[in-house]
């Protein structure tokens, strides 16, 4: 006989149906799977033999021909062993035809037919709703993330047997119920700027990036706090709206970092080791999976050791950082994954790291230091318009008492910014003045008189680039935008040129 069940594979970060066909005829028993399928797809046959039989159900021995459909998608969802088990069964006449039409089916199998969590369930259920399946059918671990899909009854599976006993009548299975969204970020502790002692200089750099949607980079002796400092940003970033908490967590579910299965509400922040590889960096495997650029989608992320990056790193960080996404070619598919992020880039002013600190001495050649800053000159520099130094926080400030600023006071500033920007930007499908190019600046950037001939000045004295130039007024923009100036004035415009470079390593 013959038999169609659905189950889905994912496409980058976007889930794909596949088309189960399953024929059992007479003739020599076999067991075929054809249609592109990964190892892991082959693996399942044995798995869904094991677990029917351990189910006990008795399947008559008949030549079996399983085709995936579409035949040129690869498929590597071990997520595909139930949409089989139940064709087969349906196939053999076990489980009626039409009580498996318009479902997915989404779990691994063990060999006793228990029900196993796959990853990439949430857009695999986005998908399946917006192709018009009515049901979908996951382990128990997977509900969660399917429920966050309106529009779809959800099953919560513990094994092969309940399910088999559902669909042929034999006994009841409710779907299950959304619960009230906690998200899965929230449990984690959220670090606070309340926090941090003294560094008012980098407090109020970070304000303007993430007003401002701008790329960072510290330099600063080791013990300065530069991580601390970065780790906090994504807490000053605007609140993820609906749309990118389920853009975020879709994301996560496709590689299998989704933990808790709930919402993400929190920005990401990632800081990935110099020592990552480049498929780590930026995505790609036999079936390209999302990397650290494409996790930190929506948030922050962080390099610390900028030199400590290879050269190639670096270089194929520039579409992310330029395009806001990264092309991963395949052999059987080129996927683009969204990366949308805030990069914050931290380095020592020299190899021994104690360049210019007032305690300690630097045993550097300035040689040495040349190169060591040299390593990070280049277009992914062009694209950080934020340059400042983090010194070692004084003992005062440390031992003063007084709770700094919080987060959530720094936020408030950072979101009126923002809703001031997007009124701007959104005729031109921007929404941060990070992404302004310099036709754009020209036409939106009014500077008062005075805000001009001081840039004219600075421009002449500093012997600047155009590039630099075209910075300080998008850094200026964001401060005046700050403190909700319509035109840039000259004090806007001054406390931009100091953050253009204020790292003390002339770098450009
Ligand atoms: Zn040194």
């Amino acid at each position: 006989m013959f038999a169609r069940t659905y189950g889905a594979t994912t496409l980058g970060v976007d889930g794909a149906i596949i088309d189960v066909e399953v024929d059992s005829a007479s003739g020599l028993p076999g067991f075929d799977i054809v249609g592109l399928a990964d190892t892991a797809v082959k693996e399942s046959k044995e798995r869904v033999r094991t677990a029917i039989r351990n189910s006990g159900i008795r399947l008559r021995q008949e030549k079996v021909t399983i085709n995936l459909a579409p035949a040129d998608m690869k498929k590597d969802s071990s997520g595909l062993d139930l949409p089989i088990a139940v064709g087969l069964l349906a196939a053999y006449g076990v489980l009626p035809q039409e009580s498996v039409e318009r479902s997915l089916f989404a779990a691994e199998l063990s060999l006793e037919g228990e029900c196993r969590g796959v990853r990439g369930v949430l857009p695999m259920a986005v998908q399946a709703r917006d192709k018009g399946f009515e049901k979908i059918f996951v382990a128990r671990e997977n509900a969660e993330e399917a429920l966050l899909v309106e529009g779809l009854q959800v099953y919560a599976l513990q094994n092969l047997g309940e399910l088999v006993r559902f669909l042929t009548g034999q006994e009841a299975l409710e779907p299950a119920a959304p619960q009230a969204e906690t998200g899965s970020g929230e449990t984690e502790a959220f670090e606070d700027f309340a926090d941090v002692q003294g560094q008012y200089q980098a407090k109020r750099a970070l304000e303007i990036a993430a007003a401002g949607g701008h790329n960072v980079l510290m330099v600063g002796v080791p013990g300065s706090g530069k991580t601390m400092l970065a780790r906090r940003m994504s807490s000053i970033l605007p609140e993820l709206s609906r749309e990118e908490a389920l853009e975020v967590t879709k994301i996560y579910s496709v590689a299998g970092l989704l933990r808790g299965g709930g919402l993400i509400r929190q920005r990401p922040f990632r800081s990935p080791h110099h020592t990552s590889s480049m498929v780590a960096m930026i995505g790609g495997g036999s079936v390209p999976r999302p990397g650290e650029v494409t996790l930190a989608h929506h948030g922050v992320l962080f390099l610390d050791e900028l030199p400590e990056f290879t050269k190639k790193s670096l270089e194929v960080l520039r579409e992310p950082v330029e395009d806001r996404q990264i092309t991963v070619s395949r052999v059987h598919a080129t996927l683009t994954f969204p990366s949308s992020f805030i990069l914050i880039a931290a380095m020592n002013p020299c190899p021994c790291g104690y360049h210019g600190d007032p305690d300690k001495e630097c045993n550097c050649t300035p040689g040495e230091i040349k190169r060591y800053t040299r390593k990070i000159s280049g277009p992914l520099l062009d694209r950080i318009d934020i340059h400042i130094q983090v010194p070692r926080v004084k003992y005062e400030e440390l031992s003063s008492r007084r709770k700094a600023e919080s987060s959530s006071v720094i936020r408030a500033r950072v979101e009126a910014a923002r809703a001031i920007q997007l009124a701007r930007l959104q005729e031109h499908h921007l929404f941060c003045n990070a992404q302004m190019n310099h036709a754009l600046l020209q036409k939106l950037c009014v500077l008062e008189p005075q805000a001009q001939s001081l840039l004219e000045q600075a421009f002449r004295r500093l012997d600047m680039s155009a590039r630099s130039y075209d910075r300080i007024i998008k850094v200026a923009r964001t401060v005046a935008d700050l403190a909700g100036a319509e035109k840039i004035s000259a004090q806007h415009i001054a406390e931009a040129i100091k953050l253009r470079d204020d790292t003390g390593l002339g770098l450009e």
